[in-house]
Formats: C-alpha cells, structure tokens, sequence
C-alpha cells in the first residue's frame, strides 16, 4: 500500500491522474489513503520517515573560513597591513610582527564574537517555529509544523500560515493571502469545489499553499505536498530568513568608524609631514609614529564589541521569555515610553470561570474555580437558584456554541481551545449536561466563527425534536442588537435593552468578562448559516458573567513601569467596565480614564493625538483602532511597544517601534509582522525585556564611554610630544601592545555587565538622543586629558629622578594601563557611585581581565624577551606602587566629577 501513495506523491500532480486542485475530495483522500479522521499515528511516523520533514533546505551558511576573512576586508585593516609591510621592508622587522598580530587578534576576537552572536540567534529561533492543528487517529493535536506529512489532516484558521499545501475538505468564511507566491495582494477566497485542471495558482480556490497567510475563516484539509515539494518549495528552494547582525545603531557606529578612519588618515598625513617637516624626523620614523597612533586612535574593536553586547541582549531577554525577532528592537526596547497591552490573557490569566448566569427570570452564582466540572448554582442571597428553564437553554446554547474541549490529567482539569470557551463547557458539566452525549444529540451542521471584527459566534444545529437551531454568543451588546425578543418564562416578549445594560454594567464593574447568549429556531431546510439569517430575529436568553483575574506579576511589573515613568495603556476589545475594573486593580493609572472604541471613531487623529496620553484603557477596540492610537501616541514623541495576537493586528505591530506578538495565543500572522514574540504572554515579560534593553543601552554606551578615552589619551599623548618637540613617551611598538593587550582583556568585559540597580528607577532615553550624549563627550574629553597628563607627569617624573628612557617609557606603559583599569571600574556605573562593595567586587569577567592585565604587563615589564621585543625595562617596585597611586587618584577625580555633575544637572546625568 505505502508504495502506491509514496510513488503518487512523490510526482505530485505529474503522476496522479489530475492534479490535487482538480479532483473531488473523495479522490484525494482515496489516493492519500487517508480521510476525515487523518491518518494514525505510525503511518504518519512511517511517511514522515519517506518524506523527510516538512521545510525548506536552510540557506547555506557562510563557511567559516570566509566570515573568518571576511573581518580582513576593512579599510583601516588594509592600511594596517600597508604599513605592517612597509615596516618590515625598512628594517623594523619587529613593529611589522606586531602590527600583523594586532590585526589578527582582532580579527579572531571579532570572529569568536560575531559566531557566539549568531548562535545566540539561532538558539532563539526555535523557540518560535511554527506549530500547527493535525487530525490523527480522530483527534486534533497540536504538532511541530515540520512534522506534518503527505495525508494529513490539517486545520486552519484566520492568523495561520499554512504549513503545507493543502487540498481544502471544508472551507468556512475561508481567504488566504497569496501575495508570496502569486504577487496578488488582495486574499483570495477559498471553498472545497474542485476547479478546473488548468486553473493557474491564483485560481485554484480549492487548494491552500504553504507559506501563505489565512486572512479570515476557519477550514481543514489535507496535505498533499510537504517540504520543497509545496509551491512555495518550487519557487525558492532556500529560507532567506537568516537574522542579520545588523542595527540602525550598529549601522550608525560602523559609518562613523569609516568617516573616523579618513579623518585619522587626514590628520596622520599631516602630522607626518610636520614631524618630519619641523621636528626633524627621518621619514621612516615619522611613518613609525604616525601608524602607531593610527592603530591607537581608531576604534576598530568597536563593531564587535557592540555587537556581543546586543546578542547577549538577546539571550537575556530569551531567558526571560521575550524573544527578539529583530535585534533593533533590543535597542529600542530600552527607549519604550509606552507599552500599549492587550487585557486577556497579557494582564489577565485567561484562566475564566464563569461566576454568573442572569436570565430575564433569574440571578444565579456559579460556585467553583477553574475548569473542573465542579460546582452549583445558587441565588445572590446563598439558597439554591430557582429552577429556570431559560437558564437550562442558555447552558446548552454555552455548550454547543463552542469549540473547547476540556481534558482531565492527573486530577487537574485544562481546556483544549479558548478559556472562555472552556469555561462555559464547565458551566455546563456543573449543570448536569453531559457534553458529548449533548454534541451528539444536537449534531452542528455550520458554523460562524468567532472573529474580532464580528464579536460574536453563531452555530447551527439539528434540534432532537424536530428543526433546526441556531445558537449564537458574543459581546452582550452585539447580541442584544441582534435580538427582537428575550425568552421569558415559557414563552417569549420584547427585548429590553436598558434592564439588560444594567444587568451588564453591574457584572462589568465586579471586573467581569460578560457575554451574551441568543437562539433562533429555524426551518430543517436551512444547510448554511450566514450573516442575513444570522443578524436578525434572535430571542435574547441572557448574559454569562465570568471572572479572570488580573495576574500578579503584571501587577509587579505596572507598578515597574511607573517608577520607569513608562506609560501602560490597555486596550482591549472588551466591555469598557470590564477593562477599566481590571485596569484599577492593576493600577495602571491613580484614576484610569476609558475611551471607547466608538469614541474613538468620533474624533480626528488630531484631537485624538491631543486626548491619548490621557486615557489609560481604550475598550471595544478593533485592530484598525490600535494602529490609530499607536500613530496618535508616536505624534506625541512617544516609543511605543505594542502587542497583538490576531491576523489583523499586523498593521498595529509593524507601526509600532516595538511590535510584540503573543506567542501561545498569537496568530503566525501577528508573529510574522512583531519584532519581538512573548513565549509566556505576560506582561510582566515586556517589562523584563525593557529592563534587559535599557541595560543593553547601557552597556553600548559603557563600552564606547570607555573606549573613545583610551584612544584619545594615546593619541592626545603622541600629537602634544611631536607638536611640542618633546621625546616621545611611548614608542610605536609600545602603543601597539597597549592597544592589543586592552582589545582582548578589559575591551570585553563592559558588554557582560549585569543592570545597574537603578535602571528601572529613571526616565526612559528620549527618542533621539545621541549615543554620546554632551556629558559622554565631556567626559571622554576630561579621561583622555587626564590620562595625558598622568603619561607626561611619569615620564617627566622618571626623567627626572635619574632613570633610563626604556624604564621610564615602561612606567609610561603601566600607567596608561593602571589609569584605564580604574576607569573601568568608574564606568561600570554610569548612574551610581562606584565606591561601593559591589563596584569594587566587579563581576567574574572584570576580574578575570584585570588579572590577565596584570599577568601581561608583568611580563611586558620584567619577561627579558619582552625587553627585546618593546623596548621594556624592569620598574621598582616604589614607583609600582605610584603608579597603582596614580590609577586611584584618576578615579578619585573622575568619581568627583560624577557627584559634581549630578549636582550640577541632576535630570541630565540621569539621562545621560
Ligand atoms: P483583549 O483584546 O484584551 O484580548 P478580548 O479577548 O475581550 O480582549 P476580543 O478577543 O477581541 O478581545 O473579543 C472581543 C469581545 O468578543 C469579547 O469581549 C467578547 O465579548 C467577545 N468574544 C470573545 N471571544 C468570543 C468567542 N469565542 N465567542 C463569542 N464571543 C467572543
């Protein structure tokens, strides 16, 4: 049997008598030996062995000795190379070595870091593959899209990228868009009826393609190419979604190391000719000095270094549930000024128990917690409820309008579906209806799926004695809009909208999740539901109230986000009590001010732009709204991080600086078009992520705040010596080592340092602020100044007290060093003092370099090779301990400075 499918798939539609598109359900499934039930387990195992998984071939990576080369092809490193060479040609064999191993030290170090960022990349990615709904031995599962097979049958809805190609069985409301294969940007709609043979892609409406996007409706076919076999495999054989290191600010730092590398070379050409013009340098020498302080003044490790930073960022945040789909949104992330969340599930648990059942009859309790089948009905004041035969109607109209299932494991009861949904099915178990006896005896025959824009669900069923029915449930209001009549005691009268609203509004204010429930008896004739026979004529039963708490950690990370002075706005598309219930227990504003959705069609963008930083919860909101209110807030000068979870939320999250996707209840629609995906979807895990961001700024800024410096003091050094006439403090060769030996060492270790305790405790970064910041300048001027002055202040000093040039030079070197390893110390806190026990503890990583610092330039200082190779010579250990003086004394300095600038300009150092 598995040879005749196998060979038949294997040519698609070469070999089978027509194509999939062509022929009627029955033919594909005879032929794909399989049917509505799919296929069983093994079989789906053994075809998964034939067929291989169900993706595309990965793009080829770069091999590694191309990205190792790769770090070569860089204009400052060829000019290196340039004068590597020109230095072995004139003699100076040993300059040439050490520019050479300067250059590949880098180059290794940038290699080992960029790797480690991409595999930080390709860790996350997985943590988002897609999954899809598979019907296996008669039961729906939820599997790893790549494990879908020839024969299976698969589910879809509005939001799904279609995981294979499928030849539809049933298609209700069903469109896709195909604008990836065929180029046609409106969806197309889909339906079972097979079509004609030689229909092109675009026409073939019985068939979903991998790779597509379902933009409304809900079906299910079966899979009839998996892999490169599907259209979208023939068309590009390659997934092209490789992350790419790149960020605006990356981008932005790698354009000023270019222009930064001619204005070096600018000002080195000048410098030679004057110190060979005016200072009687050979041109050898001149060329010497000059390359030297090329190599020291441009900071070519810096790429990299930012570079890990940003992908330790990443790992971060993936630990902590956020995963980052595009890396500019780490950095943005740190700059949020609103976080615009959705309610259900972001806020809330999305763990509902419905706690109220009101008719036009009676008010009954629902006792119980969570899904188990648990619990009675009592009236408000405690005795049992009443018997009500509305009530009785409006449970089962809960149970069959419904497509949760819920399932018993190990005692604890969980729902398979929406919560809500799964709720009303435990309202039913609790009022004695037994669900699958229920299903059975009123068999569905259509359905309306529940959609946002719609905010209601319709079902049609037989009914036992005779007839058919139609059940419907959604927002109260919608329903009640549907409805001419209530049902009432045995019979039916008027509707009574105002009583209703009441009955809604208190429900609301408990902070309950209200929903309302309709029938309308239809003739047997009727096959399917649509929206003319749906909308009127209903007879209202009543509303279910339900309770979903707000989560405790959201609560945590509300209050965060103030201290952060991070606006959070809720918008929903519940009931305005409802959400601005919740939003009071969550305190996301002293009074939180609600805007309706219908409100929010009343006014213009400019008047909403002058209201929205006003209102902390928008309610019976529609995807278009989000993309108004996130255009409103950015008007405002706002960075704005948004979520979203429905197929029609792409527009909102592609808006936004930061979109955020839900990654359990997301669509793959809304995954696709976020940049970043929460795997929990809590709250509390943006709030996580923003910490992690504006740590991650932090460090970009440690990182260059201590880099600029170091290169600026070398420089400063080398230009004053030869501007002035004086001997030079350090050698080329000498400025080398320093520049290799930092590179390696404490160049790293600022991309690893943890946030500093106040991170959450300040303002967020206003949208333009420059990287170097006024106060960054000033202090990178202030530290190369004051390291220039310590260089001279040795050298002159140990000129001065008797000792030889080498010593005096190696004490120029050590100071250099020292100086730069208490700045280090200075820098890990921007916002802070560093005299504390934590600031002078450091973490593993500072230590650890600081010994490597301290093992080499003992070596540079007493190892006698190392006396041949730079021109080093031993120190005494009195003047060691100066020269450690000297370092403290800088950091004395410049922690004065820190304290002098918060006085100064409290907010700007802050900001800073
Ligand atoms: P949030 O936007 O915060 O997630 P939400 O879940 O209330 O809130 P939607 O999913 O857009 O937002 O639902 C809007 C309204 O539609 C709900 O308030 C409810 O009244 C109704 N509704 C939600 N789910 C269903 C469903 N499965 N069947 C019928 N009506 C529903």
């Amino acid at each position: 049997m598995a040879t005749t499918i196998d060979a038949e798939v294997a040519d698609d539609a070469a070999c089978a008598p027509r194509p999939w598109h062509a022929q009627a359900p029955a033919e594909v499934c005879a032929a794909l030996e399989t049917g509505i039930d799919g296929l069983d387990r093994a079989e789906a195992r053994r075809r998964l062995h034939v067929w291989g998984a169900n993706q595309l071939p990965a793009a080829a990576r770069i091999h590694p000795l191309a990205r190792f080369l790769a770090q070569f092809n860089n204009a400052l490193i060829y000019f290196l190379l340039a004068a590597a060479a020109a230095a072995a040609v004139l003699g100076h064999l040993v300059d040439g070595v050490v520019i050479v191993i300067v250059v590949l030290i880098n180059a290794i170090v940038g290699f080992i870091q960029e790797g480690k960022a991409e595999q930080a990349l390709d860790s996350i990615r997985d943590m988002i593959a897609p999954h899809a709904v598979v019907v296996r031995d008669g039961e729906r599962h939820i599997i790893d899209a790549r494990e879908i097979v020839p024969g299976d049958v698969v589910a879809v809805e509005a939001g799904d990228k279609v995981p294979a190609d499928i030849r539809l069985l049933r298609a209700r409301g069903l469109s896709a868009d195909e604008a990836v294969l065929t180029g046609e940007s409106v969806p197309a709609d889909k339906r079972e009826d097979a079509v004609a043979e030689k229909a092109p892609l675009g026409d073939r409406f019985s068939m979903l393609h991998s790779g597509t996007l379902v933009t409304t409706g809900q079906g299910f076919g079966i899979a009839v190419a998996t892999g490169a076999r599907t259209e979208i495999g023939r068309i590009s054989s390659l997934i092209g979604n490789v992350q790419t290191l790149v960020t605006p600010l990356l981008a932005q730092i790698n354009d000023f190391g270019r222009r930064f590398t001619w204005y070096v070379s600018g000002a080195a050409v000048a410098l030679l000719v004057f110190a060979m013009l005016f200072r009687g340098y050979g041109w050898v020498d001149a060329l010497m000095v000059v390359v030297a302080l090329s190599v020291g003044v441009v900071p070519e490790g810096l790429p990299a270094v930012i570079t890990i930073t940003l992908a330790i960022g990443v790992r971060r945040m993936a630990a902590r549930n956020a995963v980052v789909r595009r890396l500019p949104a780490v950095e943005t992330l740190g700059a949020t000024s609103v976080i615009c969340s959705d309610k259900t599930g972001t806020l809330t648990k999305n763990e509902m128990t419905a706690c109220r059942v009101i008719t036009a009859r009676s008010v009954s309790m629902i006792s119980g917690s969570g899904y188990a089948p648990e619990g009675a009905a009592t009236a408000p004041g405690g005795a049992a409820a009443p018997p009500d035969d509305v009530r009785d109607q409006l449970v089962r109209a809960a149970l069959l309008c419904n497509d949760a299932r819920l399932v018993e494991r190990d005692g604890r009861w969980s729902v398979l579906g929406d919560p809500m949904e799964g709720a009303l099915v435990a309202l039913a178990a609790k009022a004695g209806l037994h669900p699958e006896a229920e299903r059975e005896t009123w068999p569905r025959i259509d359905e309306l799926p529940f959609d946002a824009q719609h905010r209601f669900m319709a079902t049609l069923h037989d009914d036992p004695r005779g007839g058919r029915r139609i059940f419907v449930k959604g927002a109260p209001e919608r329903v009640l809009a549907m409805c001419a009549e209530q049902a009432e005691a045995g019979a039916t009268g008027p509707v009574d909208p105002a009583s209703w609203q009441r009955c809604i509004d208190l429900a609301a204010a408990e902070g309950e999740r209200v929903l309302g429930f309709a029938v309308k008896v239809v003739g047997a004739e009727t096959e399917r539901l649509t929206f003319e026979t749906t909308e009127t004529g209903l007879t209202f039963l009543g509303i279910v109230g339900f309770i979903d708490p707000p989560r405790e950690e959201a609560i945590a990370a509300v209050a965060q986000c103030r201290a952060a002075g991070i606006a959070v706005k809720m918008i929903t598309g519940d009931h305005a009590g409802t959400a601005v219930a919740i939003a009071r227990q969550l305190a996301i504003a002293d009074a939180p001010k609600a805007m309706q959705g219908a409100e929010l069609d009343a006014v213009g963008d400019d008047d909403l732009q002058r209201v929205v930083d006003g209102v902390s919860v928008f309610s019976r909101t529609t995807p278009e709204h989000k993309l108004r209110i996130v255009r409103a807030l950015q008007a405002n000068g706002h960075i704005v991080a948004m979520t979203g979870d429905g197929v029609n939320d792409a527009p909102a999250l592609k808006q936004a600086d930061v979109g955020i996707a839900m990654g359990r209840k997301g669509t793959e629609a809304a995954k696709e078009a976020a940049q970043m995906v929460l795997l929990d979807d809590n709250f509390a895990s943006i709030v996580a992520a923003v910490h992690e961001g504006r740590t991650v700024y932090d460090n970009i800024r440690k990182v260059i705040g201590w880099t600029l410096p170091t290169n600026g003091g070398e420089a400063l050094c080398i230009v004053v010596a030869i501007i002035l006439g004086l001997a030079l403090p350090m050698t080329p060769v000498q400025i080398l080592w320093i520049n290799m030996i930092l590179t390696v060492t404490l160049g790293l270790v600022l991309a690893f340092e943890p946030a500093e305790p106040n991170v959450m405790g300040r303002p967020p970064r206003k949208r333009r602020a420059p990287i170097l910041s006024r106060l960054l300048v000033w202090r990178i001027v202030l530290v190369s100044v004051l390291f220039m002055l310590g260089v001279f202040g040795i050298f002159h000093y140990a000129l001065a007290t008797g000792q030889s040039e080498a010593t005096a030079r190696t004490m120029v070197v050590n100071t250099l060093v020292v100086m730069e390893t208490f700045y280090l110390f200075n820098i890990r806190y921007l916002h802070m003092t560093s005299f504390s026990l934590v600031g002078a503890m450091g973490t593993p990583a500072v230590l650890g370099a600081v010994a490597a610092v301290i093992v080499a330039q003992l070596a540079f200082t007493y190892a006698p090779f190392m006396h041949g190779m730079f021109g080093s010579a031993p120190v005494a250990f009195a003047d060691g301990l100066l020269i450690v003086a000297i370092g403290f004394l800088t950091m004395v300095v410049l922690e004065l400075e820190k304290i002098i600038m918060r006085r100064m300009a409290p907010a700007t150092a802050a900001a800073a």
